[in-house]
């Protein structure tokens, strides 16, 4: 991956800076403020919030644009949160972002030789299926484009039948088919590798499946946010959650914030990142929300790129009777009884006349024995004592776990993911 030093970075940066000031949105943020010309000038630049990209994008509003909206892909940033969002790329800033996303891929070990089953969805504005198309194209590997769009039998079949070596997709999806794969006995003996996105993979997940697919190299594809692209890349000596940082794309900077200044060497601080290629809709010092701190490392790759680690990301927390519970407990609970559980699942928690009631939905490759339900219920009380608590104190109506039939819980339409998380309670 090509090196750029923070010298380098910075002077790129500028550039984007000089080219931002024909759009509105920074023509007024940054009005009164002049150009760059030292890293302490940089950093007095004000950063760019979720909220400002969220309302000021194409095609709500024109606020962020340079330039008039041609030769250009409009792809969807946001689904899950169930509120559509979208931004605009030039074909050549495309272009930039898959040539990055290929290096990465390349550096995992992607070869001419392999065959990639490309199990994204396409369609909605969704960039994953297209993307991962130009990234196999500049691989020059094989490109077996499936999609997750078709009823998964169909998939397992196409896989069966054109063998690939390398599968990309969600986890969602992957838990899915490792399910299959032990309720009707089938693998993919060509199968090496497998490269997830778009959600966390819990170590319980990925235990199960590569035992059930038969697969040791399970890889995260990068780390990266739909509004800027790869942030991180990972190398075979990186270890989880461990990613260097594609200088030559990204300018990506760890702020602490509560004293206004970076965060040396490994103390934890903001990333806040800007995209040194994108100058159509620039995305100048933009907080991301993710929490990292640089290693300060040399990795044995030999790659100079430098090393951050995530902090933060990985479950997802929810609030119940005043504590903070991980949804990574419930999957670990759930994990114990694999023979009989599937890890895709559903917890949805609803208000009913000043009380809540908890449904854990469970995907399952068959009939679940009582016994199997009473103990991970046992399980979770004993895991979760915020279960307990709320149950003695009058909060907790009801608590029941129910089984699904594999491939029932609702998907999104547009990305593939279950929700893990169904809060209905009225905040
Ligand atoms: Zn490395």
């Amino acid at each position: 991956m090509e090196y750029f030093s923070e010298e380098k970075q910075l002077a790129q940066a500028v550039e984007v800076f000089r080219a931002s000031l024909k759009s509105k949105l920074y023509g007024e943020k940054y009005s009164g403020l002049s150009v760059p010309d030292s890293l302490e000038a940089w950093e007095r630049v004000p950063v760019l919030t979720r909220a400002e990209i969220h309302e000021r994008s194409f095609p709500q509003s024109t606020d962020m644009l340079t330039q008039p909206i041609e030769d250009a892909i409009i792809i969807s940033t946001g689904g899950s949160s169930g509120i559509a969002r979208y931004t605009a790329y030039t074909h050549q800033e495309w272009d930039a972002f898959v040539t990055c996303q290929a290096e990465a891929m390349r550096i995992l070990g992607i070869t001419r030789q392999d065959r990639v089953a490309n199990l994204f969805i396409a369609g909605h504005f969704w960039p994953s299926f297209l993307g991962l198309h130009d990234v196999i194209k500049k691989l020059g590997a094989v490109h077996l484009p499936i999609s997750a769009n078709i009823p998964i039998e169909e998939v397992v079949k196409l896989c069966q039948q054109f063998e690939p070596t390398v599968m990309v997709s969600l986890p969602t999806l992957f838990v899915f088919m490792a399910d299959m794969a032990k309720r009707d006995n089938f693998s993919f003996p060509q199968l090496r590798m497998i490269n997830y996105a778009g959600e966390h993979l819990s170590s319980a997940a990925e235990a199960h499946v590569a035992s059930a697919l038969g697969v040791q190299r399970i890889k995260a594809g990068a780390y990266t946010s739909a509004d800027v692209g790869i942030m991180g890349y990972q190398c075979d000596h990186a270890g989880p959650g461990v990613y260097h940082v594609p200088t030559a794309f990204q300018y990506l900077e760890l702020i602490n914030f509560d004293e206004g200044r970076r965060a040396g060497i490994g103390e934890q601080g903001e990333v806040v990142v800007t995209n040194l290629s994108r100058v159509s809709t620039p995305i100048i010092r933009y907080r991301v929300g993710d929490v990292a701190t640089w290693t300060g490392e040399t990795c044995p790759c030999g790659d100079p790129n430098p090393l951050i680690k995530l902090g933060g990301r990985a479950g997802q927390d929810f609030k119940l009777g005043g504590g903070f519970i991980s949804l990574d407990l419930f999957e670990t609970c759930i994990a114990r009884h694999s023979d009989q559980l599937s890890l895709n699942f559903q917890l949805e928690i609803e208000d009913v006349a000043h009380q809540f009631k908890v449904i854990l939905r469970v995907e399952a490759p068959g009939q679940v024995a009582a016994a199997v339900l009473a103990s991970l219920e046992n399980e979770l009380f004993e895991a979760v004592p915020e279960l307990r608590i709320s149950t003695e104190k009058g909060y907790l109506q009801s608590f029941r776990i129910e089984p699904v039939p594999l491939g029932q819980l609702p998907r999104s339409p547009i990305t593939g993911k279950v929700a893990r998380l169904l809060d209905k309670r009225v905040l």
